[in-house]
């Protein structure tokens, strides 16, 4: 275990923090705006905090007391998933593992491929799997940028994901790994892959003998027709023919249904999904899973089914995700209208946006916030294909998110 290549991902990690607390104390009276850090901010529905409620209080009783659950997450919820968010690709509920989120499969994932696989990455892309594999010890030493901070460690495949290729990489160009971890909607990007891009990934994917982790996490922002290319984005790998051959799907209702804080997620484990010597990896997730994890909350699962069990469910927890989506709106609209470079917003609460072309992600990001108040957060930071970018979310309120497109408009016209 390489202590000094960890250490390079911990002091990563805090400097958008420290410095919005330096800009506080400099400008006490200031109103500082997030548009930050990838959180939810709107209240979740009552239906589904009531049912989260009815659970927990059901607990106090000898009726409903329950302990442990299964490992693997209640069969009511895992059939929700399989039926709601999967219809008709073929996916059983015994392949989905509820989870309690996206970022602990990521680990449990990468433990489970061990130190010795090799992983690609898209660049730019969600730091999880780089920096899971880097605790794992599956890189070398990271080489940092010092001005930009972007960091690319030894070992990893990075994908340059940009407008020039239509944030998709050319396969013929990218080196075999194990295991490739492809997230879309893409954080930071926003941009939400093409059928046709993700039949190129399956297939890649086939030839190779490689695994694809699907990070779906942002599957619900998808605007069928939106966007750029045909209009035809899948929600899941699973719409893809020949996916649950090669393909893990981790998701999540963190940005679905606004649980960050309340905690659960799930993976989609195929039975077809087999290693080279054919055995499952679904035995050895399940074997992850009852060893390094007692279940999700029953509390939250209770919540989670509420999200989709029912008409008046999924109609609540969709109208919050469609709020965050006019924000996004309003922010494209913005940059737009200030004759800006940017992506994204349609598929995602993410917009990607070069304000000031030909300058670094850190000091945009500055002067940014020195000028506006607003926080954003820099592109180097999701890897070196970032530089140049800075990601503007849209997870606030109306209100703070107009204020914010009001002094930007003011400082950039
Ligand atoms: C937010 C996010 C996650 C984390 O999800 P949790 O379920 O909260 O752990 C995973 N992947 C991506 C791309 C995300 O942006």
């Amino acid at each position: 275990m390489s202590f000094h290549w960890m250490l390079s991902l911990l002091q990563r990690g805090d400097q958008i923090s420290m410095r919005r607390e330096a800009h506080e104390k400099k400008y006490p009276d200031a109103k500082v705006i997030s548009l930050g850090i990838g959180d939810t901010t709107q209240p979740i529905p009552s239906i589904v905090t009531s049912a989260m409620a009815e659970y927990a209080l059901a607990l106090s009783t000898p009726e409903g007391y329950q302990g442990y659950g299964p490992e693997q997450g209640q069969k009511s919820l895992r059939k929700a998933i399989a039926d709601v968010v999967y219809p008709n690709m073929g996916i059983r509920d015994t392949e989905v593992f509820i989870s309690d989120g996206a970022q602990c499969d990521i680990a449990r994932l990468q433990m489970m491929f061990g130190r010795d696989v090799t992983i690609a990455v898209q660049d730019p892309t969600f730091p999880g799997y780089v920096d899971n594999g880097v605790i794992m010890g599956q890189t070398g030493p990271a080489a940092v940028d010092e001005e930009s901070g972007g960091s690319r460690y030894a070992g990893i495949e990075y994908m340059r994901c940009a407008p020039e290729n239509a944030f998709f990489p050319d396969l013929s160009r990218v080196r075999r790994t194990d295991v490739i971890f492809f997230c879309s909607p893409n954080n930071p990007t926003g941009h939400a892959a093409s059928r046709d891009q993700l039949r190129q990934l399956v297939d890649f994917a086939r030839r190779n003998g490689s695994i694809v982790v699907f990070d779906s996490a942002y599957a619900s922002y998808v605007s069928p027709g939106a966007g750029g290319d045909d209009g035809d984005k899948p929600r899941s790998i699973y719409e893809v023919p020949g996916a649950r051959e090669v393909a893990i799907e981790i998701s999540s209702f963190s940005k679905f249904a606004g649980f960050t804080g309340v905690r659960l997620g799930w993976a989609v484990v195929p039975d077809e999904l087999l290693y080279a010597d054919g055995t499952r990896v679904a035995r050895d997730f399940d074997r992850v899973v009852t060893t390094c994890f007692n279940g999700a909350s029953s509390v939250a699962q209770a919540g989670g089914l509420a999200c989709l069990a029912t008409e008046e469910g999924r109609a609540a927890v969709a109208r919050v995700v469609a709020g965050y989506k006019e924000n996004a709106r309003v922010l494209v609209g913005t940059f737009q209208a200030l004759g800006k470079e940017v992506y994204g917003g349609d598929d995602s609460p993410y917009v990607w946006v070069r304000l000031f072309p030909g300058r670094r992600s850190w000091d945009v990001f500055a002067e940014i916030l020195e000028k506006t108040h607003v926080i954003t957060v820099p592109g180097s930071g999701f890897g070196p294909g970032g530089e140049g970018f800075v990601r503007v979310s849209a997870f606030n309120s109306r209100d703070r998110v107009v204020e914010a497109c009001a002094r930007l408009t003011s400082f950039l016209a």
